[in-house]
């Protein structure tokens, strides 16, 4: 018993696209307590793609109260959990009024399209040209930015709530942080370095706000609070949780939930990488202190900001905008299977493509293309077809994805990776992870403990409490117990399936609906 109530912990808050967590971590990484609530994904018109600020909360302070009672129930104490780390989602967006701390509109996620046309416009823009370099990131309707600017001029609210100097932004651990603290009462306003490098308002060099960016998107910070930068791992900056079972317990981490993968999987070095199959698809690849502005279509982002630890380090980043939510898509929309684990079987129904290749395009395509107006496509279809072949279409398209983005990878940093560590929720199929190291001829490996994501936010709160002191110490964590998937065929196999999915790239662009 008294051994038992001698052990450290930390609890991690992850906040992804489809679901929210609560994990309790202790201090080998091994999580002994958690719960995960799936939440409502908003598709009011095409394209558009939104959360209800209030329900990610509420499925927040559920995850917390229900994981924190299994640990309580193991015979464990509260004062165990020595600091609390937060993960989420990135780019989304949301807006809240300074005098409530009610949002003013749902939040705008990630892959939404609705700014297309913006798009279009603010390319025109002087200076349009010179974004990338001061923030990494190409101007599309991904960043945070973007979005802000077609709430400005869409949501009659958000207008004058700006006009009258009295909107909040924030992205979503922004808004977690602001409510878990009491919101109004506390009015903890800040993000992480990480997270910040989303917004397209960062300077990726100085990771602070840069006036040059905020002009071109018209912001006046004046009118528009925006949240305080600071670093992925701090003592104070991210304040304490005001209620519930964990009250009073520090929150002491925060990460965009790509970059806490990249430090889940311990990819501390330059030129360790990894690639979480989540809801979309990212390769982060650690290029160290210095940030490499991309030639082939990557974006340049932070990795991680462990401030007293030292400088930020950068990565080169390739998004794939739908991975498994094309699983999701054949489950809710086509009906194929009733779980997305069901995919594998499905796929297993047959023994190849049967020549389908499908461009799951539901946001235009990302890395390393930049096709806003790529639209979902399907191509060799015949009476032969059946859904197992389009099963398998839609895994192979985030594994094409991937090879595409490995190889812009080693022109931008001149090296070759040797292996490829993955993780996320459809990492799970086994058919899927060996469809990728045939595509990319290098070997993939997928630990067992699959949540690096929560684990990477459970380090970086750590860090500043002092559970771990050194990345050195971390790095046996979570390398035993991995599974590795050769590359099967031949390369010339490999090469003839690629040449496929380029030339069906090529046909999918210019579908205005
Ligand atoms: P996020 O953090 O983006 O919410 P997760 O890492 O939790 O994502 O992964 C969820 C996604 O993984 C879902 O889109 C789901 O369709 C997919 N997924 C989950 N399990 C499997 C599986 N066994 N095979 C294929 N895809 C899966």
């Amino acid at each position: 018993e008294a051994a038992l109530q001698e052990e450290q912990f930390i609890g991690t808050i992850d906040q992804g696209t489809t679901s929210s967590r609560f994990i309790i971590f202790d201090a080998f990484g091994t999580p002994v307590a958690s719960h995960q609530i799936e939440f409502e994904n908003i598709y009011p018109e095409s394209g558009w793609h939104e959360h209800d600020p209030a329900e990610l909360l509420s499925s927040v302070e559920q995850c917390i109260e229900h994981a924190t009672r299994q640990f309580l129930e193991k015979g464990y104490n509260k004062v165990q959990i020595k600091a609390i780390g937060i993960t989420t989602q990135r780019e989304t967006t949301v807006c809240w009024d300074i005098n409530t701390g009610e949002p003013l509109y749902n939040a705008v996620v990630w892959p939404d399209t609705r700014t297309t046309a913006i798009v279009r416009e603010l390319k025109q823009m002087p200076g349009a040209d010179e974004l990338r370099d001061l923030c990494g990131l190409p101007l599309s309707t991904y960043p945070s930015s973007v979005k802000f600017y077609w709430l400005y001029r869409n949501v009659e609210a958000i207008k004058n709530a700006y006009d009258e100097s009295r909107i909040a932004f924030g992205t979503i651990d922004t808004w977690l942080i602001y409510k878990l603290n009491g919101g109004i009462a506390a009015n903890v306003h800040v993000t992480d370095t990480t997270n910040a490098s989303r917004t397209m308002f960062m300077n990726l060099h100085t990771c602070q706000y840069d006036d040059k960016l905020l002009a071109f998107f018209g912001i006046d910070k004046n009118k528009l609070k925006l949240p305080k930068i600071v670093p992925s791992s701090h003592m104070e900056a991210f304040g304490a949780l005001a209620y519930g079972l964990l009250k009073g317990h520090k929150i002491t981490g925060c990460l965009g939930d790509q970059s806490a993968a990249l430090v889940g999987q311990c990819g501390f070095r330059p030129g360790h990488a990894k690639n979480t199959y989540g809801t979309g698809c990212f390769m982060l690849y650690n290029v160290g202190n210095k940030p490499v502005i991309s030639q082939y279509g990557l974006l340049a982002t932070v990795a991680y900001d462990f401030g007293a630890k030292g400088k930020p380090t950068y990565a080169l980043e390739g998004s794939v905008a739908v991975a498994g939510s094309g699983v999701k898509f054949l489950m809710n929309n086509m009906g194929f299977i009733k779980h997305s684990s069901k995919i594998t079987e499905l796929a297993e129904t047959v023994p190849d493509n049967g020549g389908v290749v499908f461009v799951t395009a539901f946001s235009g395509l990302f890395a390393p293309y930049w096709i806003d107006d790529a639209k979902g496509t399907l191509f060799g279809i015949t009476a032969h077809t059946q859904r197992g072949h389009i099963a398998r279409a839609t895994l192979e398209a985030t594994c094409y994805q991937t090879k595409a983005i490995l190889d812009a990878m080693e022109k931008d940093s001149g090296h070759k990776l040797e292996g490829l560590a993955v993780d996320g929720g459809m990492s799970n199929s086994d058919l899927c992870m060996q469809t990728q190291a045939d595509i990319i001829s290098i070997p993939v490996n997928r630990p067992v403990m699959r949540e690096s994501t929560a684990l990477g936010a459970a380090i970086a709160a750590g860090f500043a409490v002092g559970i771990w002191k050194e990345f050195d110490e971390l790095m046996e964590m979570n390398k035993e117990d991995r599974t590795i998937f050769e590359p099967k065929i031949d390369k010339a196999k490999s090469a003839r399936m690629f040449k496929k999915w380029t030339q069906a790239v090529d046909m999918c662009k210019g579908w205005v609906l």
